[in-house]
């Protein structure tokens, strides 16, 4: 590709609602543009990247034997209401109606969809295991879109449903995909890691998250500096339990009003100054429901070392779909029903408080006498919660050690969930109707390019690994009105592309440092600068990654490229 025709429009200046590296370089070296908050343009050198991914993603789904579909980004509210998932999504999910009245999704995720597909179309243990995947755009409208593409509310998703007859089954399809995740991450240059995820919606290993390894990451994991052991400590540790039956008659409902509590902010300000210093909230989220906690004063809402809730106080809960009744992002805390011997608590302005509406989940409503141990409880990963940075590790008794992480990747175990609710089922061997056993994967196309760049660049630009580079070989010619250097350079270009390289030349009658500043900004992996020696042969060959760079004479290009 010739820069001089490239639509490719950079900026020198950091874009201002830009927050994180990635999303200013991604903007300023002209990958994309925001229409609208959350929503972007892939322009031409993004949009090539954007390929290279799914490429990678395709040809490593293919190897693992699923099978590519494409199904529509548009779907009937009916579909999500079989599930129940019309009423619990929340207000992630962009709804909107035909001229007909009828009610409809812009798919967020796909399980509706494929599960209503195969149990139209597939009943016999014969035709069994089956994946099926896309690449597609889904929509989710965030609480709060951030980070350029990596939480955008339009975005690429790779997405694929397994489809298995035994629970053996379903490991051997979830194991395949693991795999094909760990290939496709590490072809895309990403430094990552596998973690074990959020537990509690199906119990046991059945879900692992892939994370880019990031300081702007949401995510914290905890790992074993000794062996593979990894968890993401904001999901793993707390389940909702139900209560028993005795301790269930303790638990007194009780009427509340109303408050205009939208946010953890908001509902800090209904606590007097001493308050507030003294007590934080925290929510977490545990299947399907929020639980929302108080945690002591002296340590940060955003602290997240688990040590430090150990000794919090359950007061409420909420499913996601009363929280999105109303309006609420987050969790919030409710009239509280204190243990005594808990000081901080004690206080007055958060005793007499009353600012709680979704406890016992319904609107309105809160719980009393609720006793965390007794009433809510940590199963499946209960070692983790006191986890704290140098703790032994609970696998093999190493050091556990922090980080932060982008998730790029989520295998998932489903389980029957999805094929029970809408009457998936095959005829087995013996002719007895059993349902699907369903897996699902997910991987962020986007929200990859993100984070690459969010992992690789320097104070000039990008620095793309091969693999993803809109192109590989920049060749740069000095000054375009120069014949000898303006030739060579075009007889490069042309060399390198027949050799298979994909190459922009850069032949735009700039001054060389305008032109050099582009280069390191778009980052491709080689540039190739043909200057003053180009009467001698000698082109100037610079590693972006390195800043390595070397006089080279044309006859040696080819094998020093290589
Ligand atoms: P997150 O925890 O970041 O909100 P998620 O758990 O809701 O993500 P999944 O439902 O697991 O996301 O979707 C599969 C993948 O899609 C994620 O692993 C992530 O890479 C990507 N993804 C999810 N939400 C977004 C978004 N708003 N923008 C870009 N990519 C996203
Ligand atoms: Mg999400
Ligand atoms: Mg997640
Ligand atoms: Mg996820």
């Amino acid at each position: 590709m010739k820069q001089s025709k490239l639509f490719l429009p950079t900026l020198r200046e950091v874009p201002a609602e830009a927050e994180i590296i990635s999303h200013q370089l991604m903007v300023r070296a002209g990958l994309m543009r925001q229409l609208v908050s959350g929503v972007y343009t892939y322009l031409p050198l993004g949009y090539r990247v954007l390929r290279k991914v799914q490429q990678i993603v395709r040809e490593e789904m293919d190897r693992a034997d699923a099978q590519e579909i494409s199904m529509p980004a548009i779907q009937p509210a009916e579909l999500w209401q079989e599930t129940g998932r019309w009423d619990a999504y929340g207000p992630e999910l962009m709804r909107l109606k035909d001229r007909h009245n009828r009610d409809f999704v812009l798919g967020p995720t796909h399980e509706e969809v494929v599960t209503s597909l195969v149990r139209d179309n597939l009943n016999t243990y014969k035709k069994l295991p089956i994946n099926l995947y896309q690449i597609q755009t889904k929509y989710r409208d965030e609480v709060r879109p951030r980070f350029g593409v990596i939480r955008s509310r339009e975005f690429i998703m790779k997405d694929a449903y397994s489809f298995d007859t035994t629970r053996e089954g379903l490991d051997k399809s979830y194991d395949s995909m693991y795999d094909a995740y760990t290939r496709i991450f590490t072809r895309t240059g990403l430094t990552f890691r596998a973690v074990e995820a959020d537990a509690g919606a199906i119990g046991g290993k059945g879900t692992h998250e892939f994370m880019a390894l990031s300081e702007i990451g949401e995510d914290t994991i905890a790992y074993c500096t000794s062996c593979d052991y990894a968890a993401n400590l904001e999901k793993a540790e707390v389940v909702y339990k139900p209560a028993a039956e005795e301790s269930t008659s303790q638990i007194e409902m009780e009427k509340v009003s109303t408050p205009d509590v939208k946010t953890i902010e908001q509902l800090m300000n209904h606590f007097d100054m001493e308050a507030r210093q003294m007590i934080k909230a925290l929510v977490f989220k545990a299947d399907d429901r929020f639980v929302v906690a108080l945690i002591r004063g002296d340590h940060e809402l955003n602290d997240i070392k688990l040590k430090n809730i150990v000794d919090a106080n359950v007061l409420t809960m909420a499913t996601e779909a009363e929280m999105s009744k109303l309006g609420v992002p987050v969790g919030f805390v409710g009239p509280i029903n204190l243990p005594d011997d808990i000081k901080v608590y004690a206080d007055s302005a958060v005793r007499d408080m009353k600012i709680a509406v979704t406890g016992a989940n319904e609107k309105d409503y809160h719980y009393k006498n609720v006793v965390p141990e007794r009433d809510f409880t940590v199963t499946a990963y209960t070692d983790l919660r006191n986890i704290i940075e140098g703790d032994e590790c609970p696998r093999c008794g190493g050091h556990i050690a922090f980080a932060r992480g982008i998730e790029v990747g989520h295998v998932f175990k489903l389980g029957t969930r999805y094929s029970e609710k809408m009457g998936a089922k095959f005829l087995d061997e013996n002719g007895r109707e059993q349902p699907m056993i369903m897996g699902c994967y997910g991987i962020g196309i986007s929200r990859t390019v993100a984070a690459c760049v969010e992992q690789n660049n320097d104070e000039n630009g990008i620095i793309w690994p091969w693999s993803l580079a809109p192109f590989h070989i920049h060749v740069v010619p000095v000054n375009v009105k120069n014949d000898e250097q303006k030739q060579l350079a075009e007889s490069l270009y042309e060399k390198l592309q027949n050799e298979g390289f994909e190459v922009l030349l850069d032949d735009r009658p700039e001054r060389a440092g305008v032109k050099f500043k582009d280069a390191d900004l778009i980052g491709l992996p080689i540039r190739i600068t043909v200057g003053g020696k180009a009467g001698e042969g000698l082109v100037e060959c610079k590693v972006r990654k390195t800043g390595e760079s070397k006089d080279i004479h044309i006859d040696e290009l080819m094998t020093y490229v290589k």
